[in-house]
């Protein structure tokens, strides 16, 4: 069987437009700032307010998750890898609790996401990782065939294993230097690509 793992925030769940909403709901940004985490994280990092920018992050990873969507075409190239018998595992680098702010649970945040949006019955397990080195492990822990990630030092990084095929999720063309046939931008495109190995 192959065996497919997939990072969590924003590989599977889509944060568009959430840091925006959360942000401008609590009274921190105003609503012209632009939609993109980038554009809201500029404008707290502009300002001198990092902390307000991490605060906004646990809220956003807790309490605001349920405005955010899977990506398009996720969960039906989910069900197709099921059909297709492949073994899927969730491997999420979080932190169980924020750094700032009121104690939320990430960990049952992200749990409850995937069973709202029918997406607990497509994983075999999920495992969320506080730190970065252990998430790697973890990958290989598990003898993965491929990992779908977001970001290029998951991917690249010194320990991941070299028998596990990384591929970069890069919805919005921000990594064009990142090898093309390992890359791709929508998620109907991966069914495709891993079953052809
Ligand atoms: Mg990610």
């Amino acid at each position: 069987m192959i065996r497919v793992g997939i990072d969590f925030d924003n590989t599977i769940v889509n944060y568009q437009g959430v840091f925006h909403k959360a942000a401008v709901d609590l009274g921190w940004l105003p609503e012209s700032v632009g939609t993109s985490k980038q554009e809201v994280k500029h404008y707290f990092i502009d300002r001198n307010e990092e902390s307000r920018w991490t605060e906004l992050q646990g809220v956003v990873y807790g309490k605001a998750i349920r405005h955010a969507k899977p990506f398009e075409g996720l969960t039906q190239s989910l069900v197709q890898m099921k059909t297709d018998n492949m073994l899927l595992f969730v491997i999420s680098h979080k932190t169980q609790y924020p750094i700032i702010g009121d104690k939320l649970d990430f960990h049952a945040a992200a749990r409850l996401w995937l069973a709202t949006n029918g997406l607990e019955r497509c994983f075999d397990q999920v495992y969320f990782c506080p730190e970065k080195d252990e998430k790697v492990q973890q990958i290989a822990d598990l003898h993965l065939d491929w990992f779908i990630d977001d970001l290029p030092s998951i991917l690249e990084h010194d320990d991941f294993p070299e028998h596990t095929k990384g591929v970069l999720f890069d919805p919005d063309d921000h990594h064009q230097t990142f090898s093309s046939a390992r890359r791709v931008s929508h998620w109907s495109d991966i069914p495709h690509l891993i079953r052809g190995g």
